[in-house]
């Protein structure tokens, strides 16, 4: 299959573009768009047939369920049964924008989407070409990130094309993406709203038009996840990531050590840093991968660039990535969560 690339821009999508890769999700093809979090393939979320293409495309395990999007608020009827507690008030101050909700799924949505569950997650993206998209196509779509199962998500369309090219119809690419890391899954159908996957909205964000909101066991534990795809490696580059946690001086002290370590056993080393610590990096070690994630304080920037920093060390053949940590507030948590499930290693010093 020949994948064709339709370069848009994000802001003002020409209509041709969008109009095209509509014709092709209706009719029952893979499409990847950018969202604000990362780059997602796309199928008609009605279309069972449609949907087990992206499994394969993908490679992605069968048990772990797709997000369904949508354009308007008022579509969400459609896929659900009813509305929970919470519900509203979430979808007012987060929609569109970086939050997913699992909601009891209406037997309309085909059960290969939800891998069989009794619910569905539902997002409205805020990206103009995604929203574009879904609304030209006029049908619900179920998108997962657009990248091989278990390699970092894509935050461009070329990360898109190395992962996936050959393998789906087309790809809307319009840059870069905005969050960086993929959308806040909150589960509306238990006992309490519960987080279960951190993402773009923070939990401090929920918490303010909630009050109580419960984070997933699994997310500090071991025990095992709700959200079935939280259980799979993830966003893994080919190298090994150890990740080094503690204080900013003391990792900087591990770092330096590790990385004389590992360059003696004649291994490829890179360092992800914080901005704080790349000048010294620069002085003491020299590397030649060396990829600064911004200020320690400003997760979100950090969020923004990990997958593609992930992606360049593994252009760049890196056998080992040793990377600094970052604080666990805001979406902090959600960039640290990225990071340890992208890590072989964790080491507190
Ligand atoms: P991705 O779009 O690749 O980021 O993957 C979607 C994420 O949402 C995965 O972690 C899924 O496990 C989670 N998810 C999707 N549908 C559900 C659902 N019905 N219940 C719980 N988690 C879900
Ligand atoms: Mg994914």
């Amino acid at each position: 299959m020949n994948t064709k690339l339709l370069k848009v821009l994000p802001d003002i999508p020409e209509i041709n573009k969008l109009n095209e890769a509509a014709e092709i999700i209706r009719r029952g093809g893979l499409v990847a768009f950018p969202t604000e979090t990362v780059y997602g393939l796309g199928a008609n979320a009605l279309d069972e047939k449609a949907v087990a293409k992206i499994f394969t495309a993908k490679g992605r395990p069968a048990d772990n369920p797709l997000i369904v999007h949508i354009a308007r608020v008022r579509e969400v009827r459609m896929l659900i049964n009813y509305l929970p507690v919470g519900a509203k008030e979430l979808m007012k101050e987060f929609w569109p924008g970086p939050l997913t909700l699992v909601l009891p799924r209406h037997p309309r949505v085909p059960q290969i989407v939800s891998a069989g569950l009794p619910t569905v997650a539902v997002r409205m993206p805020s990206h103009p070409v995604a929203k574009g998209l879904i609304r030209v196509a006029n049908v619900p779509i179920a998108a997962p990130s657009a990248n091989r199962s278990g390699k970092p998500s894509p935050t461009t369309g070329s990360h898109v094309l190395k992962d996936l090219a050959g393998k789906i119809d087309a790809v809307l690419d319009a840059g870069p993406c905005d969050v960086g890391v993929e959308s806040t899954v909150v589960d509306l159908t238990g006992e309490f709203p519960t987080v279960l996957r951190p993402g773009g909205v923070t939990l401090e964000q929920l918490r303010a038009v909630l009050g109580r909101v419960e984070v997933d066991a699994a997310l500090s534990g071991d025990q095992s996840p709700k959200a079935p795809g939280m259980k799979y490696t993830h966003y893994a580059p080919d190298g090994d990531l150890i990740l080094v946690e503690g204080a900013p001086e003391d990792i900087a002290r591990k770092i330096a050590e590790l990385y004389h370590r590992y360059c003696r056993e004649g291994l490829r080393v890179a360092v992800l840093s914080t901005e704080e610590h790349v000048f010294r990096y620069r002085q003491e070690l020299n590397p030649e991968v060396l990829i600064s994630l911004g200020p320690r304080s400003m997760p979100e920037v950090a969020a923004n660039k990990l997958y593609g920093a992930l992606r360049e060390c593994d252009r760049q053949e890196a056998d080992v990535i040793l990377s600094e940590s970052f604080e666990r507030s805001g979406v902090g948590l959600a960039l640290m969560n990225r990071l340890e499930k992208a890590a072989k290693h964790k080491i507190t010093v």
